[in-house]
């Protein structure tokens, strides 16, 4: 695997991939590599001849320096763990290289941007996140590139950026990865004290409470954060929000009619985290039996069916869905 660190040496890097016609997966991370990060490596390799990732902790996405500063670097491990799962280039590089003085442009996505984590970290952080995944799409001009489903939000915003400026990309949204406790696998989770760890349980228990009680025939969206939100409480998560809404457009609903995401961000001590699950009204796409959500649900098809694009004859035999 060759480690990248400047915008030129990445086009050079490519050159070749693309006059030989390789189709380039690109699968965006901020380090802190973990197995949901490798699950998207997994199926890039899987779909892609040539896997870029890219490895860059974004200072515009973070509303506070204690939470950037704080944010967990582990570039030499990182390094291994991406070579190991597949990766061929690295791209990884600094701050002055992605924003270089003078830098003042940026890409916003509205309406879907202002709620959940708009709504709590800031107009900011989408602004972020959505100006420097459109920099490396340009940078790297891959085929596909991979996000995952933990980040629901994130990746309905990026869909909507890459549809919007006609982005010649596809996009893939790969299922939560958890610990076999079902805490999904998060860079914040180094944060938790082992104490903290046990209490932060309380996120997947509050997704598996609504998943309970919808496929217990519950459809008021009242009743079903009610149970949620009783499980945070019960292990003493501090919810920011619990939010129930269309997978598409991330408006609130009243009633579960369809699939339907369920989103919870919540505070356990310092640390923030966020996970989300789809609920379903037909009990037979929810696992009712173990009351446990079905957390390898995908989104609805409709929200992330592949494109229709003619690349698509070319990647190899895609994995119906990321490994875990
Ligand atoms: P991050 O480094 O946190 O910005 O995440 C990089 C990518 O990995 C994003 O597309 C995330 O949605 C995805 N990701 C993070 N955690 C998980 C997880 N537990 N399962 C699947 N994908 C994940």
């Amino acid at each position: 695997m060759r480690v990248l660190r400047t915008v030129a040496q990445t086009r050079v890097a490519l050159q070749s991939a693309r006059l030989q016609d390789r189709t380039i997966g690109l699968v965006p991370t901020m380090g802190a590599l973990h197995g949901g990060h490798l699950s998207l490596i997994d199926r890039a390799r899987a779909e892609c001849d040539l896997v870029v990732v890219s490895l860059f902790v974004n200072p515009t996405q973070f509303e506070e320096n204690a939470d950037l500063d704080r944010y967990p670097r582990q570039q030499q491990h990182d390094h291994e763990l991406a070579a190991t799962a597949g990766a061929d280039l690295l791209f990884a590089p600094t701050a002055e290289e992605i924003y270089p003085d003078g830098f003042s442009t940026s890409v916003e996505v509205l309406g879907l941007t202002d709620r959940l984590e708009g709504a709590v970290r800031g107009a900011g952080h989408f602004r972020g996140v959505t100006t420097v995944v459109a920099k490396l799409l340009n940078i790297v001009a891959p085929d596909i590139a991979y996000f995952g489903q933990k980040d629901a939000q994130q990746a309905i915003v990026i869909r909507r950026m890459v549809e919007d400026l006609n982005m010649d990309v596809q996009i893939e949204t790969c299922p939560t990865v958890r610990d076999a406790d079902g805490l999904a696998m998060s860079s914040r989770n180094v944060r938790l004290s082992e104490r903290e760890r046990d209490r932060a349980l309380a996120i997947p228990r509050a997704l598996a409470a609504a998943t309970a009680a919808a496929a217990g025939g519950e459809r008021s969206a009242d009743a079903l954060i009610a149970a949620a939100r009783e499980a945070l409480r019960a292990l003493e998560a501090e919810p920011e929000y619990v939010a129930l809404v269309q997978a598409d457009t991330l408006d609130p609903v009243v009633r579960l009619e369809q699939p339907t995401l369920l989103a919870i961000a919540a505070r356990v001590g310092e640390t923030r985290l966020i996970d989300n699950a789809i609920l379903s009204p037909d009990s037979s796409v929810a696992s009712s039996a173990s009351s446990q959500p079905d957390f390898n649900s995908t989104f609805p098809a409709s929200q992330f069916e592949k494109q229709t694009d003619p690349r698509q004859a070319k990647p190899r035999e895609a994995q119906a869905t990321c490994s875990a």
